[in-house]
């Protein structure tokens, strides 16, 4: 089929070369003329496992191509894929300017039947609004086109993300009509070949499913977390807890990890905009009122664990893992970026490693001569009054705790992830805190 995928951030850039991979003709468009000039040059803008080497050889192949021609974009395609943001607006609201400008845009240079599949993540009632847009641009025109719009929210998970959109938990596309619905079921049928479902829903369903089940998954944490403060009052251990609820197997294990909240691009945003859909409809909602509070608390609770632990906190603190979660460079809403300025805020100095976010996060503390960034997790302890563990990547789970013990002033470990064995670590003769734990 030959598609544009509109936005080329981490989900349009993941979708557009999975779809490429399977055979398909993608023109990947986005307006930022830099992220284009770098995919252009080979240069992938973001990390994700995987993707350079399918951005490469589809490339090679010519079955994806990178441009800021939007017209060129939609002219040449059948299936025109929305992926652009769709961030937190003043009042909490999903932003869907980034959406509709696009929608004006396929109303602008549409030339034949189209099919426009909204894959960013939008609140009910949007693909009616899509429609709109896209009617008045033909009418002020005076051209009439057919076109469908379809929603096909989309489930990956940065760090895992050509794993996800290549072998789905399950495909979700909201359509109105048949017709839209037959070439949609086409293109995914070769994603679903392991037996998993496509949920074929109305558009208004579909959008709804994708905040339902962000808002679930940011629900799991925070309740944990919530756990977890009974947890420390009364000497029990949260991983314990943990084991006997998930076992039952209408609960599971999945996302039940307390911690210092989740961050990224979605479940904050996503939980913020469940708030404000409620209060479009006249209700407010106590419970994702309490999701997005308890996240935002928790943040707090761990700088406070760093900040009783010490007279004042003018002291040099090692900081390990910087993005909101391991195996991306992604920094949006990163616990990281609150927990380090309010140390900074209180006079510490920190010194950071993380594996791929590094860059990222030298651009968010641009203007900090506070934090140090260094090329090894080592050197970074080096004189610290105490090691602070942000992100669980996997080369922070069994590190050299006698050269750790070495390298520190106070040997003093803060675990946001409860990645460690606090009696492990206390025998090592470790003072250590985490979240819950006994
Ligand atoms: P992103 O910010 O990484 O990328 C968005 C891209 O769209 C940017 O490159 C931007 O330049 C481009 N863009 C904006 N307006 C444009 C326009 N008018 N024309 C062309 N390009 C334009 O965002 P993302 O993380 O890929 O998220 C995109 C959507 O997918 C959001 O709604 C998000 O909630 C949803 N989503 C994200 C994830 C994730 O893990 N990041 C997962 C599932 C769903």
């Amino acid at each position: 089929m030959k598609i544009c995928m509109v936005g080329t951030g981490y989900v349009g850039l993941v979708s557009g070369t999975c779809l490429a991979e399977i055979g398909n003709d993608v023109i990947c468009v986005d307006s930022n003329q830099e992220k284009i000039r770098l995919l252009n040059d080979n240069i992938v803008p973001i990390y994700e496992p995987r993707l350079e080497e399918l951005i490469e050889s589809n490339r090679k192949a010519k079955r994806l191509t990178f441009t800021t021609d939007i017209k060129y974009g939609i002219e040449s395609s059948d299936l025109i894929f929305i992926a652009v943001g769709t961030p937190t607006d003043y009042d909490g609201s999903a932003d869907l300017r980034y959406v509709f400008s696009v929608a004006s845009d396929i109303g602008k240079y549409i030339n034949d039947y189209k099919i426009v599949v909204n894959k960013s993540t939008v609140p009910a009632g949007t693909a009616d609004k899509v429609k709109k847009i896209i009617d008045n641009e033909m009418k002020n025109r005076g051209v009439s086109f057919e076109f469908d719009v379809v929603s096909n929210p989309e489930f990956l998970k940065e760090g895992n993300a050509i794993e996800d959109f290549m072998r789905p938990d399950r495909v979700v596309i909201g359509c109105d009509n048949e017709r839209s619905a037959k070439v949609m079921m086409e293109l995914y049928s070769h994603f679903v070949k392991n037996g998993h479902p496509v949920i074929l829903v109305d558009t208004k369903s579909s959008e709804i499913i994708k905040y339902a089940s962000n808002c679930m998954l940011a629900l799991r944490i925070s309740f944990m977390n919530e756990i977890a403060k009974l947890c420390e009052k009364y000497e029990a251990d949260i991983l314990s807890v943990r084991q006997g609820l998930g076992t039952d197997q209408r609960i599971g294990m999945a996302f039940l990890y307390a911690g210092i909240g989740y961050g990224g691009s979605c479940f904050p945003k996503d939980v913020k905009a469940m708030i404000k859909m409620f209060h479009d409809i006249g209700e407010n909602s106590k419970l994702f009122e309490a999701i997005d509070e308890i996240n935002e608390r928790q943040r707090e609770i761990f700088f406070n664990k760093i900040e009783s632990r010490f007279d004042n906190l003018k002291k040099k603190f090692a900081v390990w893992g910087l993005s909101f979660k391991p195996n991306t460079d992604d920094m949006r809403e990163a616990p990281a970026i609150h927990i380090i300025n309010r140390l900074i805020d209180n006079g510490a100095t920190i010194n950071a490693y993380d594996p791929k976010a590094m860059n990222e996060a030298k651009k968010i503390f641009v203007s900090s001569n506070k934090i140090h960034f260094f090329e090894d997790q080592y050197e970074a302890l080096d004189g610290a009054s105490a090691l602070i563990l942000l992100t669980e990547w996997n080369c922070f789970k069994e590190p050299d705790f006698d050269r750790i013990y070495q390298l520190l002033k106070e040997k003093i470990i803060f675990d946001g992830r409860n990645i460690y064995n606090p009696e492990k670590l206390r025998e090592k003769g470790f003072e250590y805190f985490g979240i819950g734990r006994k």
